[in-house]
């Protein structure tokens, strides 16, 4: 690669460092420039689903309208708990020594992911955990899975949001609430045969929490956490996505030594 540096040339020496960085083999880069982008991430509002012992997302608005300089200006103030609506549980959630969200590598928050669909079995069962067998089932359609995959899991829940009876099993909330939670999720047995035999590199659910609503002691979050493996959780709009050929982007909010964190969260397919 050559530099020039005359006044005429730097925009177009640019353009080109910039195509060849992105015309790489890489196929993350190559789809990200040709893609059809979806939205996997929901917006946060009053009706945005937080687990039953957090509040909701706030937005207090501290300006909107024309000042007296004649300049329009709105900004607002938000609270939020870290894990609610679309986000990211950072390892550190369930792991005394796990990454923080700021320091999960970028690598593993994206890249190509495949989307394994379970919500046939989970229509007349919510409480259904993903089990070894749907991946194998998954891979006797689409061949192995392979290794450093960003795993996402449709269990069809997400068609349900923003209604918590439906989304959750109960709107009560309060530590009570916890005990009424009713949704499917990851199989602990399957989490840990997805770290050890297909080396992925994060998951993904259209539910409140990678473990099931009636899980006591969370061990899914456990295996996946202890190994550095983040999840992303309320995925939205996963119907949209084929099983396999698409990358994901997820980008949390960079909260530093935070156990989790609203992301943004896109498919490139
Ligand atoms: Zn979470």
């Amino acid at each position: 690669m050559f530099f020039f540096f005359s006044k005429k040339s730097t925009n177009l020496c640019l353009f080109l460092l910039a195509f060849s960085f992105l015309s790489c083999s890489c196929s993350t880069r190559s789809q990200v420039l040709n893609g059809q982008i979806i939205d996997l991430t929901y917006s946060f509002d009053k009706e945005t689903i937080y687990w039953p012992t957090e509040k909701g997302f706030l937005l207090e608005k501290r300006a909107d309208g024309f000042t007296e300089k004649g300049y329009y200006y709105a900004s607002n103030r938000f609270q939020a708990a870290e894990h609610g609506g679309t986000h990211v549980d950072a390892p550190k959630h369930f792991s005394q020594k796990g990454h923080t969200v700021d320091q999960i590598p970028l690598e593993q928050l994206m890249g190509p992911a495949i989307l394994v669909d379970v919500s046939d079995k989970c229509k007349n069962d919510p409480d259904y955990r993903i089990s070894i067998e749907d991946f194998l089932e998954w891979e006797r359609k689409n061949g192995q899975i392979p290794k450093d995959m960003i795993i996402l899991l449709k269990t069809g829940f997400g068609k349900y949001w923003p209604n918590r009876v439906q989304y959750m099993g109960t709107d009560e909330r309060g530590a009570e609430a916890v005990k009424k939670l009713h949704f499917p999720g990851l199989h602990p047995k399957a989490a840990a045969w997805l770290m050890q035999f297909r080396f992925i590199k994060a998951v993904g659910i259209d539910t409140p929490s990678i473990d099931h609503g009636q899980s006591t002691h969370f061990e899914s979050h456990v295996a996946l956490s202890q190994k550095n493996i983040p999840a992303f959780e309320n995925l939205a709009h996963l119907d949209r996505l084929p099983s396999k050929n698409f990358v994901v982007i997820a980008l949390p909010m960079k909260i530093k030594d935070g156990s989790g964190g609203p992301t943004r969260i896109v498919a490139v397919e």
